[in-house]
């Protein structure tokens, strides 16, 4: 027979995986904030902006955790946020022009002092790639990539079922592998030529421009943009057949292609995942035909990629249940 304290632990740990925890993901413009549990969102995510000062941001933090705090018994709190996190302290550490005076602040410890309540910092793509493993049926993957497509590019490994970080909290910055050679373009962190400064959202639209730059007024309907262009316009004007935004949107591809290859052959993985704003506009057919042909057979036989199954939710569910899990195994 089982003793007393084995059903009180049992109990104790039962109660705590059960009850969900607030997903938090912060970005350069809003914070987004929903209840999580089993990889689902419980109620309908709120959006605030995003104030300016790591003040004005920890005060809306908590504003936030209070308003849900009233209706719902959490277990813990799950914050995903730009910038590099160091996950044993839940620090902020690295810096992020997107959220300008976030770096150095000590996230976790301030909540957790000030609501008693276990909280869990993680990078927001680091989150993401968490959120497809644990609730979008990938939880049997060896090796999960997923790559978060917006204006640049993030991407999140889970080696084995846990995220991989690496001895400085820098592992998945693959936003900067170098795709090309010729100093030609140059990333918003100062080196020239990084995958995201071809394969993100801002990357079609320097290649965009680049081509048009060839190119007559008149000859492509993207001209009558100028500087107004944007991918959304290109994304359009492909549909309807314009050969600049066609063939924009087919470099993209195999810009795209070029920084998964260089991640495929370093990893092997079972699976990309992609997500993000631009993940919608990808042609999966023709990314695994290009996939197919650049990389080494072994790799490419049984690699997937699939679309996100979360999409923007993936953050605030990712993060949520790090924390949930993190609670577990403290039982
Ligand atoms: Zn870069």
């Amino acid at each position: 027979m089982l003793g007393e304290d084995f059903h009180k632990t049992d109990i104790e740990s039962s109660l705590k995986t059960k009850m969900p925890a607030l997903g938090i993901d912060l970005g350069g413009t809003k914070l987004s904030a929903a209840i999580v549990c089993d990889g689902r969102l419980l109620t309908q995510p709120i959006q605030v902006p995003t104030p300016l000062g790591s003040d004005s941001i920890v005060k809306a933090i908590f504003k936030v955790l209070s308003d849900f705090r009233q209706e719902h018994l959490i277990a813990g709190v799950g914050i995903a946020t730009a910038g590099i996190v160091k996950v044993d302290t839940g620090e902020v550490i690295g810096s992020t022009g997107n959220i300008p005076g976030w770096e150095g602040t000590p996230i976790r410890t301030l909540i957790e002092h000030q609501t008693m309540l276990p909280a869990y910092v993680e990078n927001d793509a680091n989150s993401s790639a968490y959120g497809e493993f644990s609730a979008g049926n990938l939880r049997d993957k060896k090796c999960l990539v997923v790559v978060t497509l917006g204006t640049g590019i993030g991407v999140g490994i889970v080696l084995d079922g846990k995220l991989y970080h690496g001895p400085n909290w820098v592992a998945g910055e693959c936003g900067h592998l170098k795709v090309a050679m010729d100093n030609h373009r140059l990333c918003t962190c100062g080196l020239f030529d990084c995958w995201e400064a071809y394969g993100s959202g801002r990357g079609l639209l320097a290649t965009a421009n680049e081509l048009l730059s060839t190119v007559k007024p008149g000859q492509s309907e993207l001209s009558d943009h100028g500087q107004d262009l944007s991918t959304r316009a290109i994304i359009a004007a492909a549909k309807r057949g314009d050969i600049i935004a066609q063939r924009s949107m087919n470099l993209w591809h195999e810009h795209l292609c070029a920084g998964m290859v260089s991640i495929a052959h370093t990893l092997d993985p079972d699976c990309f995942v992609l997500t993000g704003g631009m993940a919608q506009f990808v042609d999966y057919p023709l990314l695994r035909e290009l996939m197919s042909d650049r990389c080494l057979p072994r790799i490419a036989e049984k690699l997937e990629i699939r679309e996100s199954v979360l999409g923007k939710d993936g953050g605030m569910i990712g993060v949520a249940q790090l924390v949930l899990d993190d609670i577990a195994t403290r039982v």
